[in-house]
């Protein structure tokens, strides 16, 4: 049974502020620890469940968090960005199941460090019409290779975010928002249970599926409108309002590159404090 973690941070144990996960700050420092006993607990559980091979894929900024020489032995992880599927490179790999550890919500919506992809600047994603957040839009990528999503861990919203895509996945609550910089916050070694019993729980379900391709549609919102001119560059993608664009792909794979190709072409047009 091989099982991907897709690990992001800003859903980590006690995690609620812009430093907690700017590489090279002293709390960012602090939190890699935090976020890598959230990655070890999940591995436990796995392997407790019947995992016989774990891949944790950094999934967040520069995708070089966690700290390898206090990762689990029994698990292999991919570091270091620039990967052609990012937060879900290897879902292509025959896995049986991926993990969403440490994820929050969507652009626009409730929760602690809430963004799609770009930290600001985007104000919503819709996948088929759907507000759509990384995990749904990542849930979505999984469900085309036929690998459920089993677990996924953040605050109160992530979880509430997660039933939405992912009904049958198990879900853990490491800190209940209170504002998109605040949460109440559980300590490592209450999540870090909480984290490793669902992980085992949710190996139940792990095992691949029908594959589900087909095309899909993504629309995304910017909170200027020269975003939008910039994004409406990129093949098939058309501006369709003052600051939205969308495009249709023939699969979710295709969607996710070309949704990577608009962030970029729209982050290189963000200018100072007029954004
Ligand atoms: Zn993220």
């Amino acid at each position: 049974m091989r099982i991907m973690i897709s690990a992001d941070m800003e859903g980590a144990t006690g995690v609620t502020w812009t430093d907690d996960v700017v590489p090279g700050t002293e709390q960012w420092q602090r939190f890699r620890r935090l976020f890598t006993g959230d990655v070890n607990a999940c591995v436990a559980g796995l392997h407790a469940g019947g995992a016989t091979d774990v891949l944790v894929n950094e999934a967040h900024s520069s995708q070089r968090n966690l700290l390898l020489e206090d990762l689990d032995p029994r698990a292999r992880m991919l570091t270091g960005r620039h990967k052609p599927l990012s937060m879900m490179q290897g879902i292509d790999s025959g896995v049986d199941g991926v993990i969403f550890l440490g994820y929050h919500a969507g652009a626009g919506q409730d929760g602690v460090l809430a963004h799609t992809y770009l930290e600001n600047s985007i104000t919503g994603v819709w996948l088929d019409g759907e507000p759509a957040s990384e995990g749904r839009l990542n849930a979505a990528l999984a469900a085309e290779h036929g690998v459920p999503v089993l677990l996924v861990t953040g605050d109160d919203k992530a979880c509430a975010d997660a039933e939405g895509y992912a009904p049958r996945a198990r879900r853990v609550a490491v800190k209940e928002c209170v504002s998109r910089y605040a949460a109440i916050c559980l300590p490592p070694e209450r999540t870090a249970e909480r984290i490793r019993t669902a992980a085992q729980a949710a190996m139940v379900h792990a095992g691949r599926g029908q594959p589900r391709p087909g095309g899909h549609r993504v629309e995304v919102e910017f909170d200027a409108t020269h975003l939008a001119l910039a994004a409406s560059a990129v093949p098939t993608v058309e501006q369709i309002g003052p600051r939205r664009v969308g495009f249709d792909a023939p699969t979710m794979t295709e969607a996710m590159k070309a949704f990577k190709v608009v962030t970029a072409v729209a982050a290189a047009a963000i200018e100072g404090s007029y954004g």
